[in-house]
């Protein structure tokens, strides 16, 4: 690339680089990254295309720009991704928040609980936003991975929750010993190690496989949340999770098997069954 650059030519540029390296929204991601450095909206590109840029900031994105051509999630570049209108801090210990995510907290919403466990909580998204809406909620979110809880915890301290969101580090439920809430939500790991080479790569290279892979049995989380979630429910609580496409229906019979009852699948923007929800009520 050349020595001086405008916006507008280096965003065009850019955006064709980053085409060439399969990314799939290019020049929405080069303006993202411009934005960011220079510490503008994207509308300033489009008032200023003409600007020119300096030397340093110039050599600063194009280290960015690399990083994204080799299919580094933009959420990791920026450090920060957007979810149910807040905004997170998120590194590489943790998955990038989904929208389709925002599809479990509206359900924990619509209950709502004044108790919540969110399981694997990774960034703190679920737990956080949940506290966030609902004002005099407790939320107890564990992980297994202490790198994860590190974030999860400062998106509770950024977004003013953190004397109400617990978290706890452990195996799945184990640290909730003890405890009986109004709901135990989770978007555990749901992916296939044979579905691995499907992934984007953003996706397969970039996030912790942790968050991501359940080996053989894509529903072995499910399976366990489902067998063990109401020692941690008090009668008439919800079991909400969230699941990956094509799974839904066998995690609605998971939970009638277990007990459950109203078991409900809701739909995601795409209309993919989502989230599978049940109600422990012990005759
Ligand atoms: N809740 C976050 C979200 O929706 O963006 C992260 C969900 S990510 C799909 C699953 C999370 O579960 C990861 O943070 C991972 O570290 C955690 N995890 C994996 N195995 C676990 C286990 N056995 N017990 C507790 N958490 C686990
Ligand atoms: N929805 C994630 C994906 O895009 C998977 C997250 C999960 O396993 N819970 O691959």
């Amino acid at each position: 690339m050349k020595e001086t650059q405008t916006i507008l030519s280096l965003i065009t540029q850019s955006a064709s680089l980053l085409e060439r390296a399969g990314v799939d929204t290019p020049r929405l991601d080069a303006e993202l990254l411009l934005a960011d450095l220079l510490g503008v909206g994207r509308a300033h590109l489009y008032a200023h295309p003409e600007q020119e840029l300096d030397t340093d900031v110039l050599r600063e994105f194009l280290r960015r720009l690399e990083r994204r051509a080799k299919r580094e999630p933009l959420a990791y570049i920026l450090g920060r991704a957007e979810f149910y209108g807040l905004e997170f801090t998120v590194t590489p210990d943790v998955l990038v928040p989904r929208p389709e995510t925002e599809v479990l907290v509206e359900a924990i919403l619509a209950r709502a609980p004044q108790t919540v466990a969110d399981i694997g909580t990774g960034s703190g998204c679920i737990a956080v936003a949940v506290a966030v809406n609902l004002p005099r909620a407790q939320v107890w979110a564990t992980d297994i991975s202490e790198g994860a809880l590190r974030i999860a915890r400062e998106n509770a301290r950024r977004h003013h929750v953190a004397d109400r969101v617990h978290f706890l580090q452990g195996d799945l439920l184990q640290p909730l010993a003890g405890l009986r809430l109004d709901v135990v939500a989770s978007n555990p790991p749901y992916v296939a190690e044979s579905e691995r080479l499907s992934l984007q790569p953003e996706v397969r290279d970039w996030e912790p496989p942790q968050a991501l892979f359940t080996g053989a049995d894509p529903l072995q989380f499910h399976r366990r949340l489902a067998a063990e979630a109401h020692f941690h429910l008090r009668e008439g609580g919800w079991l909400m999770v969230e699941v990956g496409m094509g799974q839904a229906e066998a995690v609605a019979s998971l939970l009638e098997e277990a007990g459950y009852r109203q078991v409900r699948i809701q739909n995601d923007l795409a209309g993919i069954g989502r989230v599978v929800e049940g109600q422990y009520s012990p005759k």
